[in-house]
C-alpha cells in the first residue's frame, strides 16, 4: 500500500537539524519580531535539538496579515489545482518520510516504531484523503457553492505533532482557507520542517503560516480581529479559556480537548486480544493520547485472568532509546507532564489504590515513566477522574452491561471508549449508550482519515477527519 511505505529510520544521522530557525511567515523564513528564542529538547536524552524563533504578538499579526493576503488568491483556486498542491504535499511527505519519523521521536520522545508505521503513515494519508475532497466540495452534502471561512488560526499539542498538523491543515486548505498555525513550544521542529515541505511544493506564499512559541501566541492568534476561524486541540483547560475568547466574535470554533476514555472487557472478550488492546489503549506513545483507554472496565469474574495476562504482557515491554526499532515504551514528552503524571500517581497510592509497575530500568537522563497499573480503583479516586496523560492504567469492575455503561459514562470527558465482546448485539446496544465520539470494538486507537472524530461533553466539539471534517471550515 502507499501507506505502507517507510524504511526501518533508526538512525539519528537521517535527519538534519539545523542549530535554530526562524519563523515561517509569507513564504519565508524570518526572526522574531523581537527577537526572542527558545530551546528545544529531545526528551529521551535532555540533548538540545535546536534554538527555535519565539513568536510573539507582533509575529502573529504579520502572519495573519500574510494569510489574509493570500487567501484572496487561494480561495480563487479551483478545488482541482487545491487538489494538486494537498497530493503534491502528501508525495513529498511520503519521500520525506524517513527524515521526518526521526525527527518526531527525537523531538517528541516516542518510539520510532510509532512514528514510522502509525504517524507519519496517517499524516500523509490525510492529505490525501483531503486532496481528494478539494474538487468535489459541491457534493459534500453541505449544499452548492460551499465557502470556505477565510483566515484559520490553528493550535496543537506536542503529543502528535506532525498528525495533529495534518488534522489542522488539511482539510482547511482543501476547502480554501488558508492557515496559521501554532505548534506546541515542546515540538516545534515537525511543523518547521513541515513548513520547508509546503515550500518544495511550491504552495503560495502565505497560505500557511507556521509560528512556533508558547501559550501567549496562541492566545493572540486565537483573539486576533482579522481570524475567522479557531481550531483548538489540546487541553480542556485551555480550550475553555478559548471559548471565553472567542465568545462575542463572530468566529468559528472547533476544539478537540482532554478524554477519560473507558475500555470496557467482557468476560466472553477473546481475552489475549483484548490484552493487547488494553496495552496500546493506554501505552501507545506512553499514553500521551487524548483518547487513550485510561480506565479499564474489566467484568468481575474474569478480573483475576485479565490482571495476570495484562502484567505478564506488560513485563515484555521494552522501555528505552526511542530511535531503537525495538522500543515499545519511550519517554515522557517534558520535564512538566513527567511532574504532572508522578503527582497524579502518586495520589493514586496516597488514596488507596494498589499500584504495580513491571521491574524496569529507567535511563538515567531524560523523562521517563514506567508502565504502571493500579487496582483496587473507586469511581471516586482521583486516578479514575482526571486525565493522567501518561502511562498509567486505572482497573475497575462491573458486573452487568448497565453498571459498565454507568461507570465507562461518568465522566466529564467523552472522547473515545472500547468495547471487547464476541457478542455482535451486546457490542452494537453498550456502544449506542456510550457518550463518547469514537468507540471501538474488539480493537483500539484504530485511525482512518475518513472516519470523522472529536468529543462529546467536555471533550469539545465539532469533528476532524470524513466529510464532516470539511464542514468546520466552510460557510454552507
Ligand atoms: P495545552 O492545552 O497546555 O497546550 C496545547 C497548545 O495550546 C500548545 O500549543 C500551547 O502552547 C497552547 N496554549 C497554551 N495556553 C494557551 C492559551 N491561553 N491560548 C491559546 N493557546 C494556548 O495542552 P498540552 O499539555 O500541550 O496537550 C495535552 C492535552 O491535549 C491533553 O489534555 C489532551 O487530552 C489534549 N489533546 C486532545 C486531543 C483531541 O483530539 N481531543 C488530541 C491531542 C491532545
Amino acid at each position: 500500500s502507499v501507506f505502507e511505505y517507510a524504511p526501518a529510520p533508526e538512525s539519528r544521522s537521517a535527519v538534519d537539524i539545523a542549530p535554530a530557525y526562524g519563523l515561517f511567515v509569507d513564504g519565508e523564513f524570518t526572526d522574531a519580531a523581537d527577537g526572542k528564542v527558545f530551546k528545544t529538547v529531545a526528551p529521551a536524552t535532555e540533548e538540545v535539538l535546536s534554538e527555535v524563533a519565539q513568536a510573539g504578538e507582533a509575529d502573529v499579526d504579520r502572519a495573519v496579515r500574510a494569510a489574509r493576503k493570500a487567501f484572496t488568491g487561494w480561495s480563487a483556486l479551483p478545488g482541482t489545482e487545491r487538489a494538486k498542491y494537498l497530493f503534491r504535499i502528501a508525495r513529498i511527505i511520503q519521500e520525506r518520510s524517513r527524515e521526518l519519523a526521526v525527527l518526531e521521536t527525537l523531538d517528541n520522545g516516542k518510539p520510532i516504531r510509532e512514528t514510522r508505521d502509525s504517524d507519519l503513515p496517517l499524516v500523509a494519508a490525510h492529505f490525501f484523503y483531503y486532496a481528494g475532497w478539494a474538487d468535489k466540495l459541491d457534493h459534500a452534502g453541505f449544499g452548492a457553492n460551499p465557502r470556505p471561512l477565510g483566515v484559520a488560526g490553528q493550535v496543537i499539542p506536542w503529543n502528535f505533532p506532525l498528525l495533529m498538523l495534518a488534522w489542522k491543515i488539511a482539510p482547511a486548505l482543501a476547502t480554501g482557507n488558508t492557515v496559521v498555525l501554532k505548534p506546541a513550544e515542546t515540538t516545534p521542529l515537525s511543523a518547521l520542517f513541515f513548513a520547508d515541505i509546503c515550500r518544495q511544493a511550491g504552495l503560495p506564499r502565505g497560505v500557511v503560516n507556521i509560528l512556533p512559541g508558547y501559550g501567549d501566541a496562541g492566545a493572540a492568534l486565537v483573539a486576533h480581529p482579522d481570524v475567522d476561524k479557531v481550531a483548538f486541540t489540546g487541553s480542556t483547560a485551555v480550550g475553555k479559556e478559548i471559548a471565553r475568547t472567542v465568545a462575542g466574535t463572530a468566529k468559528k470554533l472547533t476544539l478537540e480537548l482532554g478524554g477519560k476514555g473507558a475500555n470496557i472487557v467482557f468476560d466472553d472478550a477473546p481475552l489475549d486480544q483484548a490484552v493487547e488492546g488494553v496495552v496500546s489503549g493506554i501505552f501507545f506513545n506512553q499514553g500521551q493520547v487524548c483518547c487513550a483507554g485510561s480506565r479499564l472496565l474489566v467484568q468481575e469474574s474474569i478480573h483475576d485472568e485479565l490482571l495476570d495476562a495484562l502484567k505478564r504482557r506488560l513485563t515484555t515491554l521494552r522501555l528505552g532509546d526511542p530511535l531503537d526499532k525495538n522500543t515499545d515504551i519511550g519517554a515522557i514528552n517534558s520535564a512538566e507532564q513527567l511532574a504532572r503524571i508522578t503527582a497524579l500517581a502518586d495520589r493514586g497510592e496516597a488514596e488507596g489504590a494498589e499500584r504495580w509497575s513491571p521491574e524496569c530500568e529507567l535511563p538515567s537522563s531524560g523523562y521517563w515513566f514506567a508502565p504502571t497499573l493500579f487496582t483496587n480503583v473507586t469511581q471516586a479516586h482521583t486516578i479514575a477522574r482526571d486525565e493522567i496523560f501518561g502511562p498509567v492504567l486505572s482497573v475497575l469492575t462491573f458486573r452487568t452491561p448497565d453498571e459498565a455503561v454507568a461507570k465507562a459514562n461518568n465522566t466529564p470527558y467523552g472522547l473515545s471508549a472500547g468495547i471487547w465482546t464476541e457478542k455482535g448485539s451486546r457490542m452494537l446496544a453498550v456502544a449506542n449508550r456510550l457518550r463518547a465520539g469514537v468507540v471501538w470494538s474488539n480493537t483500539f486507537n484504530k485511525f482512518d482519515p475518513a472516519s470523522p472524530f472529536g468529543g462529546y461533553k467536555e471533550s469539545g466539539f465539532g469533528r476532524e477527519g470524513g466529510r464532516h471534517g470539511l464542514e468546520a471550515y466552510l460557510d454552507v
